[in-house]
């Protein structure tokens, strides 16, 4: 099944840690990596008093189950010594699951599309860059989920060079 990831970091170097975590998961034997977009700097989101992140997305074929893929991309977490302080707050690396092809899901750890990916333009971005035509189950086409956000919310991304 083709997937959407996306990661971030705020919390060290960002830049390695979102290269090499994205090195490990596709170095897991039952991923393949299919596109991967630029990096982004982006305005923390909810708890504003923060260093901006890093983030980046990528589109990966597997036939690992959904669960299996959470708890792999949650043991890449733990391996760059994650911290979260507290919800929305500063960490080292943040991977979601942002979208399944054909799939939903709504279990207590595991919603699938990701609840508020289309209300996070530092998803948004840069899964158009990559996936612009993947249909998102429930919400629509990833190019159209981005031409809804409010245009201010664009102000506050940027490509990294
Ligand atoms: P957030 O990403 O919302 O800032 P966390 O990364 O700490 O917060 O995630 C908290 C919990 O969210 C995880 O324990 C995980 O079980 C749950 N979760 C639910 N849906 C998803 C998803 N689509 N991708 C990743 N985690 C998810
Ligand atoms: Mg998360």
């Amino acid at each position: 099944m083709k997937v959407l990831l996306s990661l971030g970091s705020n919390i060290g170097d960002s830049l390695s840690i979102l290269e090499n975590a994205i090195t490990d998961i596709c170095n897991h034997e039952q991923i393949t990596l299919l596109k991967k977009s630029s990096f982004y700097i982006t305005k923390p989101v909810g708890f504003l008093d923060q260093d901006d992140f890093l983030n980046s997305c990528i589109s990966i074929e597997t036939n690992l189950d959904a669960k299996s893929l959470l708890l792999f991309c949650q043991d890449i977490e733990q391996k760059y010594k994650r911290v979260r302080l507290f919800k929305n707050g500063p960490r080292t690396l943040d991977i979601d699951i942002i979208a399944i092809e054909n799939m939903t899901l709504n279990e207590e750890d595991l919603i699938v599309p990701h609840a508020r990916m289309h209300e996070r333009a530092f998803v948004l971005v840069p899964l158009n860059e990559i996936e612009k035509d993947f249909y998102v189950e429930n919400l629509g086409f990833v190019h159209e989920l981005l031409a809804k956000l409010p245009k201010s919310s664009l102000n506050d991304i940027k490509c990294k060079e």
